[in-house]
């Protein structure tokens, strides 16, 4: 077992060795510009970032030429604001819910800044946003509904089918950020009545800065105007030269996803359980957030009662997890998310994200119960002769020898 163990998977993903060989002739002999269509190294770049375009469709059961490229979610997401308002600019009314990830929530604030009206849709305990407070939210001069399919901190899977449903019904646009939830769970945009939809190549074994939007071509058809201008590249929605080694890499993952989602995400799912129940079986105050059914398998946030969570994450050094999203770990203990599902300051600093993925091991798993168990047990006690201030934790804990006994 390697000495350092990476259990923060929603932040980003290893390289597949199976995407990094895909890629690699693309910076060697096949080094191409795919735009170049009067030569074979041209048509060579073309025709890889043709298959992965295919590729990466079949992921989500849409049409190769609804896929363009981009540098990564963060781009997708600002495309469809701004892509959107700048081709609907009489509609002025744009529905996120308030645990988007920041590439939307900011974009979201820029705009209402600029005179658009946001609605922030809340969750429930669970992190579920209710499709009814949608519903109820829609209007006539409402440009877009932006709502994640998993949450970056807790997991939760949000209800999309329903969501698109509704939106289409009100002759609204739907967008998700699928970041999270791309290679993990099924998705298809007909079924799920999605219109426009951004994923990460990092986020599922494929390389950092490439990614991709979905745009509904028909029923209806989506028009996005693009923020740049240039060579036409992307029919000229994303122009610019293209990253043909990320692309070839991002298809890669997809086919490597559609293969493996069904056994890796029940092989995760029993990894994420058995560090519940092992955690749980020894301290049983410890408790899960977001939904109990509706989660991603290999995620959990879990709140650890009278642990600081940096305190933790210090003395399991070897252990590479995080306290919230790798995005705002510099406001560590500012987590929009877990202040939405109604956890207090204090359960928020107690709170740590693990993220399992395709290459944990049962070893790995076992040795992270172990050596946190022991370190729970060794604050827990310290606190207990001398800096156990809150008598209402200190009852919880049963701060007494035979409370320990099971660790
Ligand atoms: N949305 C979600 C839910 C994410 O988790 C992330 C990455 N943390 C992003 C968007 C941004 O993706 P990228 O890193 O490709 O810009």
């Amino acid at each position: 077992m390697s000495t350092q163990i990476y259990f923060d998977h929603n932040a980003t993903t290893p390289v597949d060795p199976l995407v990094f060989e895909a890629m690699t002739p693309y910076f060697k002999e096949h080094f191409g510009n795919a735009a170049s269509l009067n030569h074979i190294f041209g048509w060579t770049a073309k025709a890889a970032v043709e298959k992965a375009r295919k590729d990466t469709a079949d992921l989500i059961g849409s049409e190769s030429r609804e896929i363009y490229f981009t540098s990564g979610a963060t781009e997708s997401n600002n495309l469809v604001f701004e892509g959107l308002a700048r081709a609907y600019p009489e509609k002025k009314h744009i529905i996120i819910s308030e645990i988007e990830h920041e590439s939307i929530l900011d974009p979201a604030r820029a705009f209402e800044e600029n005179g658009y009206e946001i609605t922030r849709i809340r969750v429930d305990r669970s992190g579920k946003v209710s499709p009814s407070d949608i519903k109820q939210a829609l209007r006539s001069e409402t440009l877009f509904v932006s709502i994640m399919m998993a949450n970056n901190e807790v997991g939760t899977i949000q209800p999309i089918f329903t969501i698109g449903e509704i939106c289409h019904e009100a002759g609204i646009f739907f967008h998700t950020d699928a970041v999270q939830a791309t290679g993990k769970i099924e998705i298809n945009v007909q079924s799920m009545n999605i219109d426009l939809l951004s994923l990460s190549g990092h986020k599922f074994y494929g390389p950092k800065g490439v990614g991709a939007l979905f745009v509904r071509r028909r029923d209806p058809r989506v028009i996005l105007d693009p923020l740049m201008y240039g060579g036409g590249q992307e029919r000229a929605l994303r122009p610019g030269t293209l990253n043909v080694p990320g692309i070839v890499g991002l298809g890669q993952a997809c086919l490597l996803a559609k293969e493996a989602m069904e056994s890796e995400s029940e092989r995760v799912r029993s990894l994420a359980t058995k560090i519940l129940e092992g955690l749980k079986k020894a301290c049983p105050q410890i408790t899960l957030n977001g939904h109990a059914v509706d989660r991603l398998g290999g995620n959990l946030s879990l709140t650890i009662p009278g642990i600081k969570n940096e305190t933790l994450m210090c003395s399991l050094k070897n252990i590479a997890f995080s306290a919230g999203s790798a995005c705002s770990t510099e406001k560590a203990g500012n987590s929009h998310v877990l202040k939405a599902l109604g956890l207090s300051q204090k359960k928020i600093n107690s709170t740590i994200r693990i993220g399992l993925g395709r290459f944990n091991t049962k070893e790995e798993v076992e040795y992270f119960i172990d050596r946190t168990v022991t370190e729970i047990r060794t604050h827990l006690r310290a606190q207990d002769v001398g800096l156990f201030q809150d008598p209402e934790l200190k009852k919880t804990w049963r701060i007494q020898e035979d409370a320990y006994s099971h660790f």
